[in-house]
């Protein structure tokens, strides 16, 4: 469904991202991985993908809290894939302390890396998109986009705030062939999510399993986790022509915790 397009997956070396890189990759895209980790590591999973669906696999270690190297990545996407087509925001990180005690140097670099990153991502590529008439931007929001959690100040507010970036490039480019949302996951057990319950296991006394339990059974009412694969599922569909009419929203994907 994807084949000739190309996709930059920011945040894509584990986890979610890499769900989703997997997902479209599985349609056929061409994707450009970026991220952080070991380099013989992220080369295998470069490899892998590339085999296993016969299409263009590229990599980059741009630093999405450095405006410079977002703008590098995404010329270097467009001369090595031939385009971009397909923006996925999706690097993150968290630190959890009371607002109180919140180091504002992790306040800063939250904000950095999942809000004013996205905008710098967008900035670049919209104009690919535009030249071409086609162009999907997903947002990895959060739940956290829609409602909060005590001792996430900056991680809430950046997933808030990128509610907002959503909904004006939603309306900016509303009518050119280009559509802007975001998924608002509840938990995937991610490296990211697994410090926290890695957290709460030592606090509580208890299993990391019993602790992984006891956190879902707070928040998410499905009592299972959400996985990467569902994730890149869901942007695929917002990639598919099914999806043209969509733009502007939230999509929660979250086992029913922002139901309640
Ligand atoms: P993860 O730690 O597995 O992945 C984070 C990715 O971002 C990695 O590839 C990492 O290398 C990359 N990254 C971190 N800092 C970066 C930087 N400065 N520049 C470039 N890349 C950087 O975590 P994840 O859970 O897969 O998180 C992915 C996204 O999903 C984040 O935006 C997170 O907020 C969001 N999210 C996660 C959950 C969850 O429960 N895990 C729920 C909702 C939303």
């Amino acid at each position: 469904m994807l084949r000739g397009k190309a996709a930059l997956v920011t945040g894509s070396t584990s986890g979610i991202g890499l769900g989703i890189a997997r997902a479209l990759a599985g349609q056929g895209c061409a994707v450009m991985l970026n991220g952080f980790g070991e380099p013989a590591e992220i080369e295998t999973i470069r490899e892998t993908l590339a085999q296993e669906h016969d299409v263009p696999v590229s990599y980059s270690d741009a630093d999405l809290s450095q405006p410079d190297d977002i703008a590098a990545l995404v010329a270097m996407t467009a001369d090595q894939l031939g385009g971009l087509d397909i923006l996925v925001n999706n690097a993150g990180i968290q630190h959890t302390a009371p607002v109180t005690d919140f180091p504002a140097d992790i306040w800063e670099m939250i904000i950095a890396i999942m809000l004013t990153g996205a905008f710098h991502a967008i900035q670049h590529a919209l104009p690919h998109m535009q030249e071409k008439g086609w162009g999907r931007i997903v947002n990895t929001s959060s739940v956290h986009g829609l409602v909060a959690s005590v001792q996430k100040s900056a991680y809430v507010s950046a997933k808030h705030g990128i509610m907002g970036l959503t909904k004006t490039v939603a309306l900016e480019t509303a009518g050119q062939g280009i559509t802007c949302n975001a998924i608002n996951p509840g938990f995937v057990r991610t490296e990211l999510v697994q410090a926290q319950i890695d957290d709460r296991a030592q606090k509580i006394g208890a299993s990391v399993e019993e602790a992984a339990r006891n956190m879902l059974s707070e928040k998410q009412p499905s009592l299972e986790f959400v996985t990467p694969e569902q994730i890149g599922a869901l942007c695929v569909f917002l990639c598919s022509d099914a999806a043209a009419q969509i733009t502007g929203v939230p999509i929660p994907i979250d086992g029913g915790w922002t139901a309640q």
